[in-house]
């Protein structure tokens, strides 16, 4: 593969664990952790500093001699503020046959829009004001969602503490009400504050089960439990 001008994308890290979020807990993956964010959650203790500078072939390769693996992970910081880099990434990674998970903030539909055909997962995080403190994304996040082909598996996946307010959680019903598609939502426990949000999670799950046609899954940090990035 030849690029007219090779980029090189900020990362803080490049390794192999196991995923510790969501509906692929426990499979090995390649992380690729990109530097930078748009947000600052108040929640946040990801270091997404830049500490690594390479082109699309450095990553390939380290993927290359990494497999067998589940899937790629492109995770952050946010990714799709490097959305260039990605247009070359993307495309080697199709070459090799692996298989991409992408962790986002949900905030770039436009950037999205530009390499969700090479994307296989979709693990979107809304953003609920009360607990990230954060700026309301809902607008941009439904427009976000929307940009999920429907061959692309989409996880929504929601960071609570018994912080949140009855209006977000309103707001995020309302969200998914709007996006009329399959989807798996995730309810995560802010972590160290499991135990105590262990009530408000199964109230949650219940009264989203009895509006959607969803699969709602509770799952904490198990990376976290595990000891590992
Ligand atoms: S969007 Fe993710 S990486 Fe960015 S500040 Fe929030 S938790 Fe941290």
């Amino acid at each position: 593969m030849t690029h007219c001008c090779l980029l090189r994308a900020d990362l803080s890290d490049l390794f192999v664990s196991v995923q510790g979020e969501g509906p692929l807990v426990g499979v090995r993956q390649v992380f690729v952790r990109f530097a930078g964010c748009n947000l600052a959650c108040s929640y946040c203790d990801t270091d997404f500093s830049a500490r690594l500078h390479l082109d699309w072939k450095g990553i390939y390769d380290f993927v290359a001699e990494s497999l067998p693996v589940h899937s790629v992970a492109l995770t952050g910081g946010e990714p799709l503020l490097q959305v260039r880099f990605l247009l070359q990434l993307l495309p080697a990674l199709k070459d090799l046959g692996v298989r991409v998970y992408l962790e986002t903030n949900g905030t770039l539909p436009n950037q999205l829009s530009e390499v969700a055909h090479f994307l296989h997962w979709v693990a979107t995080d809304v953003k609920l004001p009360s607990v990230a403190k954060v700026p309301p994304q809902w607008k941009v996040h439904e427009e976000f969602v929307r940009q999920v082909p429907d061959g692309v598996n989409l996880i929504v996946k929601v960071v609570v503490s018994e912080e949140v307010s009855e209006e977000d959680r309103e707001r995020f019903e309302a969200l998914l009400l709007q996006v009329d598609r399959d989807m798996i939502i995730v309810l995560q426990p802010v972590w160290g504050r499991e135990k105590e949000t262990v009530p408000l999670l199964l109230d949650w799950q219940r009264r989203l089960l009895r509006i959607f046609p969803h699969e709602v899954r509770i799952v904490p940090q198990v990376h976290r439990c595990l000891g590992v990035e």
